[in-house]
């Protein structure tokens, strides 16, 4: 069903008039960004609404990794999944995000749209979950669709319900984690239920959108014959917006973080895919005629 997303807009002004408001250059993972730094909660919120500000966690520019060509991979923050396999459980409260102005973030793609275009790359939401800021990160994608830039969504799916099909048609390739194809273990990986990434992988798909899907292999976590039979049936049913399957192998670059914060880690000694293990899961995609990666 096709909605129209009516926003709202914040008046500039009462940003940048903010008594509290504070000009600053946000160093590391945000470095380059102004950021309205002391708007007071009332104003915050109202902004996010909106999508005048979004809380980023960091951005880099990439080649190859998060989608086509060179991209500006902006890292949201806010995540509602918890998943045992997180390497960013950094970006899990939007709160620990920094908050980033619209005309900002629209600047930055301004800057290095040439590079995008002459590379076939663009511009990619990740997280953290950025589909729990819709009205930013569909606001960025608009502006980018008019300069002429690919837009690219990285999510699991699971906020559906957050994107308007407007939204959707402004993204040209999403990158999807079908975490598991069996519900109780999609609940045991990440805490939540599996129908909203069904939902949203088959509504993008019949709105046009690619589709890379990502699928995350743990040993004794997902790797069951059965549950890889689970995940290609749910990627059929995306038909042929789906491109490639991108069969990725367990590893433990992201345990340290979850040492940093002293949140209990629940695969504290899981092992990566055996080259035999991703040899035949890679299979049994392929034998559903999936192109795998
Ligand atoms: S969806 Fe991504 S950011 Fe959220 S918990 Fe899972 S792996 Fe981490």
């Amino acid at each position: 069903m096709s909605q129209v997303m009516e926003f709202h807009t914040t008046r500039p002004h009462m940003l940048k008039d903010s008594k509290e408001y504070q000009s600053q250059t946000l160093m590391g993972g945000l470095s380059g960004f102004e950021s309205p730094v002391g708007l007071d909660r009332r104003d915050r919120l109202r902004a996010l609404k909106t999508g005048d500000i979004g809380f980023v966690h960091s951005w880099d520019i990439n080649t190859a990794v998060d989608g086509p060509g060179t991209r500006m991979t902006v890292f949201m923050s806010g995540c509602p999944l918890r998943c045992q396999y997180c390497q960013n459980p950094d970006t899990w409260k939007m709160r620990d995000g920094q908050p980033v102005y619209l005309s900002a973030m629209i600047d930055k793609i301004d800057r290095y749209k040439e590079l995008f275009k002459a590379t076939g790359g663009g511009i990619t939401f990740s997280g953290g979950e950025s589909m729990m800021q819709p009205a930013f990160v569909s606001r960025v994608f608009r502006a980018a669709k008019e300069m002429g830039v690919h837009t690219c969504l990285d999510t699991s799916g699971f906020l559906n319900r957050n994107y308007t099909d407007e939204m959707i048609k402004d993204i040209d390739l999403c990158l999807l984690d079908v975490k598991s194809g069996d519900e109780a273990t999609y609940k045991e990986v990440t805490g939540g239920v599996l129908q909203p990434t069904i939902d949203f992988g088959k509504r993008i798909a019949s709105l046009g959108t690619k589709i890379w899907v990502r699928f995350v292999l743990v040993p004794g976590l997902t790797d069951s014959f059965e549950n890889v039979e689970k995940v290609a049936g749910i990627c059929e049913q995306f038909g042929d917006a789906v491109e490639h399957i991108d069969v990725l192998g367990f590893h433990q670059l992201g345990r340290p973080k979850w040492h940093e914060m002293r949140i209990p880690y629940p695969l504290e000694d899981a092992k990566g895919p055996s080259a035999q293990l991703k040899q035949r899961v890679v299979k049994q995609f392929e034998d559903h005629g999936f192109v795998v990666y």
